[in-house]
């Protein structure tokens, strides 16, 4: 007799989603995370009574209308809207790029037409096929928005020179013909109130949970108390690396508390230029709209990954996407360890969308249609 129907490892929105629906549908799970805290990269912390996204911003926005009734169905999401400013040295701009971009880039633009021949002027220097991401930056914006608004960000964020990049990863760069700020086009957007840790802690709540527990130190026995295990750790470390190790670009975040009711004046600034070496400054108060005299700031800076860091961008190129693939392979054979998630799948997953996959990988194990 195995005491747990499951045992999800990891503590984050895929396995705190299925370890929900699975309990609600009468199974006996048990959680267990390696951090000290519940939530995953989502978690945030309080500090001065202002919620503190601690790894990197994290705005909830979606097209679902099922995922966005069940997180709405653990806490009240407020109307924040995602429009973040981009600086570089003394110049400030809208975006994502649009007519509040293109009219202060630009004198003499004022309606959609005015900036389309700008742009189209500008694109024109590109000749066949975008060879690299710079090429590619230029042909769908121009260059004087790649070089104030792209350029800098991405080398910073690949640490590799645009015309190293592949065109691939800038293909759908949003440009609107609109007055209209918001990042994202999405129909429901939010963030929740009294911060994610509580939409988690609500998700989590009646499931036995155990913090600083990893599953590798004893992997023999944690399969052994439950019939099946939800593994959402890294794919290859499952595996002991035996392919090669995937890899991944981490980031580092400097957290500043001031005495300062405001310091920027909206929660996302990036800075697209190499003058520094960030590329965002979060302004956490502005996600809840607190009103108090502290302000808690993080800097991101990307970062190489280097051995004991957090992995956070998977990089999906062809030597990384192929070696991925023959994980997957070993991964299908293992008949009762279910990988999901953005470690164990190797993929960029928005949070909207790790909780649909989380909903169909239930409905698939418990041989249900609806949940
Ligand atoms: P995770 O949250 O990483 O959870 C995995 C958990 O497994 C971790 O808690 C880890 O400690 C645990 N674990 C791993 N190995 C073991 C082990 N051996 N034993 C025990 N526990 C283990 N998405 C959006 O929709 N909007 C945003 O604005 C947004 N911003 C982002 C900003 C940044 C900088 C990044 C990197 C991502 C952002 N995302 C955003 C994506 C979002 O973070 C992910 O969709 C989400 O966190 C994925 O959840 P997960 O459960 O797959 O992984
Ligand atoms: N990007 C950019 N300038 C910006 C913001 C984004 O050039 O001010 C580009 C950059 O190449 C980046 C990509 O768009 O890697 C995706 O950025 P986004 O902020 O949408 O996603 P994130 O990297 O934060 O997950």
């Amino acid at each position: 007799m195995k005491n747990y129907d499951y045992l999800v490892v990891g503590a984050g929105l895929f396995g705190a989603t299925f370890a929900n629906l699975a309990h609600s549908h009468g199974k006996k799970v048990l959680v267990i995370d390696k951090r000290n805290h519940i939530a995953g990269n989502v978690y945030t912390e309080n500090i001065e009574g202002i919620n503190v996204h601690k790894y990197g911003a994290h705005i909830f926005h979606t097209d679902y209308k099922d995922v966005w009734d069940y997180v709405n169905s653990f806490v009240e999401f407020n109307r924040y809207t995602n429009s973040p400013i981009a600086r570089i040295n003394n110049e400030v701009y809208n975006l994502p790029f649009n007519m509040n971009t293109f009219s202060k880039i630009w004198d003499d633009v004022f309606t959609p037409s005015d900036a389309m021949r700008h742009i189209n002027e500008e694109k024109n220097e590109i000749k066949g096929e975008p060879k690299n991401l710079e090429e590619q930056a230029i042909s769908l914006v121009g260059r004087t928005i790649y070089e104030k608004l792209i350029k800098g960000y991405t080398e910073k964020q690949w640490n590799c020179n645009c015309k190293d990049l592949p065109a691939f990863i800038i293909k759908r760069l949003p440009v609107r013909l609109v007055y209209d700020n918001n990042y994202f086009n999405d129909r429901y957007q939010g963030i929740p109130i009294g911060g994610y840790t509580k939409l988690v802690e609500n998700m989590l709540e009646g499931i036995e949970v155990k913090l600083n527990t990893n599953f590798f130190d004893d992997v023999e026995y944690y399969k052994s108390i439950a019939n099946k295990v939800v593994y959402t750790g890294p794919i290859d470390e499952y595996f002991n690396y035996s392919l090669g190790k995937l890899g991944w670009r981490s980031l580092k975040f400097d957290i500043k508390v001031l005495d300062k009711d405001n310091f920027q004046g909206n929660a996302v600034v990036n800075y697209t230029g190499h003058e520094v070496k960030y590329t965002r400054v979060i302004e956490h108060k502005h996600f809840e709209n607190v009103k108090s005299d502290k302000t808690v700031l993080t800097y991101e800076y990307p970062s190489d990954y280097e051995e004991g860091m957090e992995k956070y961008y998977a990089i999906n190129d062809n030597k990384n996407n192929v070696l991925a693939e023959k994980y997957r392979k070993l991964a299908d054979a293992e008949n009762t360890v279910i990988f999901g998630g953005r470690l164990a799948e190797y993929k960029y997953y928005d949070m909207d969308d790790v909780i649909k996959s989380a909903f169909e990988c239930v409905k698939k194990e418990l041989g249900i249609d609806e949940l």
